[in-house]
């Protein structure tokens, strides 16, 4: 976004996952992007996802010379996919590099709603976000973007461009899957739904702060995490609190199309954006929170319980076997006793 430059050829593949969102993707892609592509002389094959993982499985055997981007019409599900697969690959190094588009045919289009933001419109949503992605599609519009590393308990590895989330953020993101035909508004019905049974999630947190002489990141830096087993080092901060209502690591200006969660974030700024909020917190005041953040004004709201730090990594070990944890709003374990680390940098494009 912040470099535009013209993708050689322009040969674009892209990948429709026909269930996400109210299952409209593929409509809308016709009805809205379908043309503007045709007008703009841009050659592309149409990929229909059969059934999770296919696009993973796909771009971590395609022939990567042949396109000069691959592009997502799903929610960010889909995209999450697209880039395990392309880390998957012995050439990762090269095959991250491919140019990545989104456009936004989910429920959940957070990376969708942060581009359109970094691109300094004013907000679109619906329809007309598509058609702002579409546009910076056909202009060919590239820029860099953080992945962070990811580690589980279970020994598995995993990248996010997107978020890490435990407690309330990540059971309403799961719980709200099966009001998915109602649209990117399930996120407010899970939430009015879990704030009635809200939980408290124990766990422990420490970060590493970042600091002012800090330089941008430009490789994944895995060495920033200490072993699963072992101690985190003293630059950490070990956060006293243990109970906890959400940790939520972003790192993407856009938790949803309609949730502006790290106003200052950047596609690029090699930063996590770390929230939490304690326990304690009343219904009311976290529903404040959630509604503020339309604006980007929750940390405004003078909450006592919500912390906000920018972070180099972090360790997040929950120890309580309630709650789930997503990784850009899919789930990754069921969190019975994980630990995690998380590091950023690497730029991706986008
Ligand atoms: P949404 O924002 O609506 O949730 P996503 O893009 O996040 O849309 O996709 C939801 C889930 O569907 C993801 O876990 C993705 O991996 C999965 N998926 C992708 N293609 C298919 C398919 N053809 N059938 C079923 N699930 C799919
Ligand atoms: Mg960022």
């Amino acid at each position: 976004i912040s470099e535009p430059q013209r993708p050689r050829g322009m040969r674009v593949m892209i990948l429709v996952n026909p269930h996400s969102g109210r299952g409209q993707a593929l409509q809308l892609f016709t009805g809205h992007v379908q043309g503007m592509l045709t007008e703009a002389a841009i050659p592309y094959t149409l990929v229909i996802t059969e059934h999770q993982n296919h696009a993973r499985e796909l771009v971590r055997k395609a022939d990567l010379s042949q396109w000069d981007a691959l592009v997502i019409m799903s929610g960010d599900g889909l995209l999450f996919e697209v880039i395990n697969g392309l880390m998957d690959r012995e050439d990762w190094q090269e095959a991250i590099q491919t140019p990545l588009g989104i456009l936004p045919g989910g429920s959940g289009n957070a990376l969708a709603a942060s581009v359109h933001h970094y691109s300094q419109s004013p907000p679109a949503w619906n329809e007309e976000l598509l058609l702002s992605c579409g546009f910076m599609l056909c202009k060919g519009l590239v820029g860099s973007m953080d992945l962070v590393s990811i580690h589980l308990a279970s020994r598995q590895r995993l990248f996010s461009f997107l978020s890490l989330a435990w407690g309330f953020v990540a059971d309403v993101d799961i719980e709200s899957e099966k009001y998915r035909h109602v649209g990117a508004i399930r996120f407010l019905m899970g939430t009015l739904v879990r704030l009635a049974t809200l939980k408290v999630y124990q766990g422990r947190l420490a970060y590493l702060p970042v600091k002012e002489s800090d330089s941008k990141t430009r490789a994944l830096l895995d060495t920033l995490l200490p072993g699963l087993d072992q101690p985190v080092p003293e630059s950490w901060t070990v956060v006293r609190e243990e109970d906890f209502v959400l940790v939520l690591a972003i790192y993407q200006s856009h938790l949803a199309e309609d949730l502006w969660t790290a106003p200052g974030a950047m596609a690029d700024d090699g930063l996590i954006h770390l929230f939490y909020v304690t326990a304690g917190i009343s219904r009311p005041a976290l529903l404040r929170l959630f509604l503020a953040m339309e604006k980007g004004a929750h940390l405004a709201c003078g909450c006592p319980h919500l912390v906000y730090e920018k972070v180099k990594a972090l360790r997040l070990e929950p120890l309580t076997p309630q709650g789930m944890i997503t990784v850009d709003g899919e789930m990754v374990e069921e969190a019975h006793f994980p630990v995690l680390g998380g590091s950023c940098g690497e730029p991706g494009q986008a």
